[in-house]
């Protein structure tokens, strides 16, 4: 085995979280239901509780409760998500994103062309 088979830590577990929450809101309806916002509400109150880093889970809860979910649309959403992630990156002293760009990172692949050899998800 290798040591991508071994048990995630904090921060392997943070970075393939971020990716799989980011790609999601990237894939997110222009115009959703009234049921999918309540669906996307719901999956993170229920991602906040069980979320496997007790530590991190608290103070998630926290912020959701300060910043709600805006689940209206793929801006909206992907633009909150950026929001809250730039709170943790705050708190852990990292570079905060620049949230202009986020969909050029999570959805549409950077502008000079550099992802154009990936395949994209349907
Ligand atoms: P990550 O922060 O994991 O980011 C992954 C990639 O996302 C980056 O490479 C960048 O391309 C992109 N990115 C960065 N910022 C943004 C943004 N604002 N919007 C869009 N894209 C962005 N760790 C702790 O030690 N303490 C905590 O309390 C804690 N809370 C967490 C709460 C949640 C909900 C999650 C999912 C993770 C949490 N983590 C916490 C883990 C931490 O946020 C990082 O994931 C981890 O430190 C690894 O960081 P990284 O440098 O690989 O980049």
């Amino acid at each position: 085995p290798t040591r991508q088979d071994c048990p995630l830590d904090k921060e392997k577990l943070g970075h393939y979280s971020w990716s799989l929450l980011h790609t999601i809101a990237a894939k997110y309806p222009e115009k959703p239901s009234s049921l999918v916002q309540k669906e996307m509400k719901d999956f993170f109150a229920i991602f906040s509780n069980i979320y496997p880093c007790e530590l991190c889970a608290h103070d998630f809860r926290e912020e959701l409760r300060r910043d709600p979910v805006d689940a209206t649309s793929q801006e909206q959403l992907s633009q909150w998500l950026c929001r809250i992630h730039n709170k943790v990156n705050l708190k852990l002293g990292k570079d905060l994103f620049d949230c202009s760009k986020v969909n050029e990172r999570w959805r549409d692949g950077w502008s000079d062309g550099s992802c154009d050899f990936q395949p994209k998800l349907h």
